[in-house]
């Protein structure tokens, strides 16, 4: 596997963990798991900026959604790279 080079996306982190995911119009559908839900209440998309968007037509909040998947909030977004870059690839050569 080489999953370092092409790391899941939050959206696919979600929904491996949602069950009963079915694709739909707007992205994916899937029981809710912050409910006793039967009829595949939760939708899920994909925001452009990558970020996960769930939506409970039961009126679920997105923190206990996220908190029944075993999840946290910050795992709905993407990792954002410009944290701290580090950058000193300069200085490469030998120094006396
Ligand atoms: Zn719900």
């Amino acid at each position: 596997m080489n999953q370092r080079k092409n790391p899941i996306t939050p959206l696919q982190r979600v929904l491996e963990l949602l069950p009963d995911v079915r694709p739909s119009r707007i992205g994916y559908v899937a029981l809710c798991p912050a409910h006793d839900d039967n009829r595949a209440s939760l939708s899920i998309g994909e925001g452009n900026d990558g970020r996960v968007l769930l939506h409970c037509f039961a009126g679920c909040h997105v923190a206990d959604i996220v908190a029944a998947t075993g999840l946290e909030m910050r795992d709905l977004f993407p990792r954002t790279r410009n944290r701290s870059p580090r950058r000193g690839g300069k200085h490469h050569g030998p120094h006396a």
